[in-house]
């Protein structure tokens, strides 16, 4: 039997995972160099424009040292937080980690949140200085940094590129002698731990596996256990850069599974695959439900397509389990969706695959996070209200309650003060404050999660001239003195345009909101009043003057084709707008609320 190593590939956001991943697979002649393109683990054309990592992917290479030859399971990661449950489960199904960290830019916040991931799986850290062959690289002092953050030797620490693939031959060795062989016994009841999910739409769901103890064989029946379900299955086989079927796949190794499941909520990723007749009894622990964090409505532009709204959402989360969504209706748009995301980012992909995959046009209302509101009549029983509009009337409620998170930011010590100063001003507390080095600095802050889930990442780049990176985890809910900011348009109060916002900031807010949504609804015909109002008082006031002239009306005459693309242009702009009642108003005015530092 060959020998086994399996690990994972963890680091900040940009730092290098796939690119490094992509030498590995060129050095091991994974790939060949017709196959080869860059960020090859990257399938999806989103993940490929975006040069983000949305999936984790997994792929077996072969490699020879020492005469020996072993198998080695690589397993990429998303970096983005709003994919960290992710990252945690394939960490679970890994010995060992690369932890890349970029030579000119050190340890950031992720850096540190992937780091104890992969320590409390008691993860062995292979440390990669990447990306050393960049003109602003520090080597020396990023190897200092990491030392102090591993209190590992500085040999250990393997400088590589992986852009001129510099220093990946020793990393291919690294992990050989390193990663410890996994440890699983063949011959006791198969326990399989699933770290990832594929949809296909030909063969329905791919599950990807480590299988721990135990062996999985084609054919066999199995049960997962978190969801009962019992299967066959159909295909097995390993990881290639296309998958290689195989009769049997043993303990310490990496596959995919096909068994005709149909639907990504069957799978549950964390879950354990047992065998039907003779189970294991141990469940591999930390098995839990991903929870989404955000929450918009998703309205089609025209009214007429919400049936194929819906059949095109629900074919998304065949592919998407962490999408979830219920109808509504919203006085304003009718109807359509509320959907729960694991964060912005997710919600914009979601958007733009609805658009991309399923040729719908829609529209997205205001996000909001998840808040509990007790009513006076029964203070004691939370009410989930995931929608603004659902809030009860000030009169009836006895309090809000919101998620809180704590943040943890690292930033050069410059720009301590501004960062605090953003995060005083998202209602955050600091609660710790860490010299790293004398010009690093960690700093964590209690924060309410709708404050960062919304702008706050790009204002801390700006606050920080891109010199702070940021990480957060839920730590509870925590009562807060929210409103409900209502906005009217014409004297007609917009739904979809409502938002809970802390009193504090409500005059502010609804003031910002009605020049903002000035600005960004087109004007029409005739005069359109905007008014923002806490309740039955209103707060603030613009106003839309009419429109005098006929946008065309310069080019009758002139240069036709210039009035061609006016019109085109103006058709393109009508895609994402909605009419409610007699105003238009188009996509960027119900995200107005974000937007308006
Ligand atoms: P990931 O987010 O960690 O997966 O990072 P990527 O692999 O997508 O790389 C982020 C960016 O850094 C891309 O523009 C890469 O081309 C670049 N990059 C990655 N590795 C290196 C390296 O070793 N040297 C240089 N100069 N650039 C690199
Ligand atoms: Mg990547």
């Amino acid at each position: 039997m060959k020998k086994i190593r399996n690990f994972c590939i963890i680091a900040h956001i940009d730092h290098g995972k796939s690119t490094l991943a992509d030498r590995l697979l060129d050095a091991t002649q994974t790939v060949t160099a017709r196959e080869a393109q860059a960020q090859l683990l990257d399938s999806m054309d989103l993940e490929r424009e975006r040069g983000i990592t949305i999936k984790s992917h997994a792929i077996q290479m072969e490699y020879k040292y020492k005469g020996e030859e072993y198998i080695l399971n690589l397993i990429d990661t998303p970096g983005h937080v709003d994919f960290s449950y992710e990252v945690s489960r394939s960490i679970a199904a890994c010995e060992g980690a690369l932890l890349i960290v970029d030579a000119a830019q050190s340890i950031q916040a992720q850096t540190i949140s992937n780091l104890y991931l992969a320590l409390e799986n008691d993860l062995e850290i292979i440390p990669v200085l990447n990306k050393v062959d960049l003109p602003s690289a520090n080597p020396e002092e990023v190897s200092d940094d990491i030392v102090e953050l591993l209190g590992c030797k500085l040999e250990d620490i393997i400088h590589a590129s992986g852009k001129t693939g510099f220093g990946v031959d020793k990393i291919l060795e690294a992990i050989v002698e390193r990663v410890p062989a996994p440890k699983g016994n063949p011959d006791e009841p198969l326990q399989a731990l699933i770290f990832d999910s594929v949809y296909n739409p030909f063969r329905g769901v791919e599950v990807i596996f480590r299988v721990i103890n135990g062996q999985i064989k084609k054919g066999q029946k199995i049960k997962f256990m978190a969801t009962d379900h019992e299967y066959f299955a159909d295909e097995i086989g390993t990881l290639k850069l296309n998958q290689v079927a195989k009769q049997v796949i043993s303990a310490g190794d990496v596959g995919y599974l096909i068994s005709g499941i149909k639907e990504a909520k069957e799978v549950k990723v964390g879950d354990t695959i047992t065998d039907a007749v003779v189970p294991t009894t141990n469940m591999i622990s930390g098995f839990e439900d991903v929870k989404p964090m955000v929450f918009a409505g998703i309205y089609p532009v025209d009214t007429e397509d919400y049936e194929d709204l819906r059949s095109s959402m629900e074919k998304l989360q065949l592919n998407d389990a962490s999408l979830v969504f219920q109808a509504e209706s919203s006085a304003a748009l009718g109807f359509g969706f509320r959907c729960g995301f694991l964060g912005m980012l997710h919600m914009e992909i979601i958007q733009e695959r609805l658009e991309r995959e399923f040729n719908m046009t829609v529209i997205t209302t205001v996000p909001n996070v998840s808040y509990f509101a007790y009513t006076k009549k029964d203070p004691d029983t939370p009410m989930i209200v995931n929608n603004p509009s659902d809030l009860p009337e000030p009169s009836k409620l006895d309090r809000v309650e919101e998620p809180y998170i704590k943040a943890t930011i690292i930033t050069k010590s410059d720009f301590v003060g501004n960062v605090m100063s953003l995060c005083i001003e998202k209602r955050g507390v600091i609660t710790n404050q860490t010299y790293l080095t004398p010009e690093r600095v960690e700093l964590n802050f209690d924060m309410p999660l709708a404050e960062i889930v919304f702008d706050f990442y790009d204002r801390l780049k700006t606050v920080s001239k891109g010199y702070a990176s940021f990480d957060y985890h839920p730590i509870g809910m925590r009562t807060s003195k929210l409103v409900r900011l209502d906005v009217l348009l014409n004297a007609q109060p917009v739904d979809a345009l409502s938002a809970l916002i802390h009193e504090s900031s409500a005059y502010h807010i609804g003031k910002k909101m009605c020049e903002k949504l000035k600005e960004l609804i087109p004007r029409q015909q005739f005069d359109i009043p905007i008014q923002a109002a806490i309740g039955a008082k209103v707060i603030a006031r613009e106003t839309i003057k009419a429109l005098r002239k006929d946008v065309t009306a310069k080019c009758y005459g002139g240069d036709i084709s210039r009035k061609r693309k006016l019109l085109e242009k103006q058709k393109k702009g009508k895609k994402r707008m909605r009419q409610v009642g007699n105003v238009e108003i188009p996509q960027e005015a119900f995200m107005a609320v974000l937007k308006l530092n």
